[in-house]
This record gives C-alpha cells, structure tokens and sequence, in this order.
C-alpha cells in the first residue's frame, strides 16, 4: 500500500501537484525496464552501463538509490527547477519547489528506506558535496538546514583535488565528521545524471564505516538523444506527479 502522508507533508504535496504535477513524472521502476539501481530506462538489461560499471568496481557503493522525477535534459521545466534552484537569484518559486520535493522524498518516504534498511536504531543523512563552487554555501544544504532530517549530519567535503568527478572515486570526497557508529546514512543530492559523483560520495562513507548507505536524489536526469530514453519518454512519462508513489519502490511503500 503506499503511504499514507502525514497530514504537514500532505499539505505539501498537495501544493506541488497543483503547481507541478503537470511536469513533473515519478520516477518508474520495472525489471529490465528501468535499471534497476538508477531507474533509467534500459533495453532489458538488469543495470544501466554506469550503473554496471559501479556494481563491478572494487569499490562498496549505495545500497539503494531513489530518485523523486525525471528530468529530461536540457529544456524540460523539470530540469530547469534542478539546474535553476542553485543560480545565484534562484528566485523563490524554484528553492520552494525543490524544497517540496526533499520534504516528500525526507518526511514522506523516509520512513520507507529506514524499513528497508531494517529499521537501524541509529540513522544518519549526509549531503553529496559540490566539487564546482566549494566557495559559496552549498545551495541544497541550505535548503535542508529548514527540513526535518534524520538523526544527525555527517559532514562531507570534496578533497581538495578532486579528478574525474564523474567516476567513481570515493578518494574525490573527505568524511569530515565520521561519527563512531552509523549503521545507516541517507545521502542526499539534487540530481542523478550518471551516478559516479553520488556513489563515490556513498563509497567514501562505507570506507569511513557506515553499514548501510541510500541515496535519495530529486531528479533521475535524462538525456533525450539516447536511443533508449527516446521511446520511454515519449511513451512512459505521460501523467501527473503523484507524490504518494514510493519513489524507494516505484509503487506501494514498503
Ligand atoms: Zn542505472
Ligand atoms: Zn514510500
């Protein structure tokens, strides 16, 4: 069954549907549909081929990955509210929506993922740090400064000499504030576009000890001249946004 909103976070969703159900999709999960880490459309396989790429790495990454949307690069409203949110005069409207969107993902499906975690006594969210403007407040930390989190925050950093930050590389990110015991981190970013930087982030943490790591992301960027996203977005991502839908699951909350 999904999830039944507590009643701040209802009133929440009730206003990004009304202002961006049109444009907004959920994120879909369907075996060989969608990878099955990252929800990006796939031609049968089980994994999309970054998504392989970090399953078949040395390197311990994420143990489950959600994302709220799609973001069809470059055009779509959805991508401009990621990429926007964080310009210098985002404007109100877009912080609002974004903020939204993590209080769905943070106090509407959080407790999803700690259920799937199994439910650790000891819960902790970390933000995936910018490695482009490490001068400037980070505009998602911001953002969540004004939400409810779970448990306490574990400071990550880029290393000050980050290369590829597109791979997976966990030696990109310091773990500044490693408490002694995490079982289980949630990791936030504000989108997914093929995962590297996000999962070098979550590899980063597992080095430093957590048990169990997830990954909530706003948006599953997609690219709309790759071969297999064309049909799925012309023919999957019909429909409004419903925040009800578990984006941990695809459907009903765990
Ligand atoms: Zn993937
Ligand atoms: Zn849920």
């Amino acid at each position: 069954m999904t999830r039944v909103l507590p009643p701040r976070v209802q009133r929440v969703a009730d206003l990004v549907v009304s202002q961006a159900g049109g444009y907004l999709r959920n994120t879909i999960r369907e075996h060989r549909v969608t990878c099955a880490v990252c929800a990006a459309p796939v031609d049968g396989y089980e994994r999309c081929i970054p998504c392989s790429g970090h399953a078949s790495s040395a390197h311990r990454t994420a143990d489950r990955v959600a994302s709220l949307v799609y973001a069809v690069e470059y055009d779509s409203q959805a991508y401009k509210l990621v990429r926007g949110y964080k310009a210098d005069n985002p404007g109100p409207s877009l912080s609002d929506m974004m903020s939204s969107l993590l209080a769905i993902g943070l106090q509407g499906h959080g407790a999803c993922d700690a259920k799937l975690a199994g439910n650790p006594a000891d819960i902790g969210w970390a933000v995936v740090p910018s490695t482009r403007r490490p001068d400037r407040p980070q505009p998602l930390r911001v953002l969540l400064q004004a939400l409810a989190k779970p448990g306490h925050e574990i400071v990550l950093a880029p290393s000050p000499n980050p290369v590829s930050v597109r791979e997976l590389r966990p030696e990109n990110f310091l773990v500044v504030t490693p408490p002694p015991y995490r079982p289980h981190v949630i990791l936030i970013d504000d989108s997914w576009v093929r995962g590297g930087h996000a999962q070098s982030a979550a590899a980063a943490l597992k080095l430093a000890g957590v048990a169990d790591v997830s990954i909530l992301t706003v948006a599953r960027v997609l690219n709309p001249d790759w071969a297999p996203n064309v049909e799925f977005i012309r023919v999957r991502l019909g429909g409004w946004y419903d925040p009800s839908i578990c984006p941990w699951t695809g459907g009903a909350c765990p």
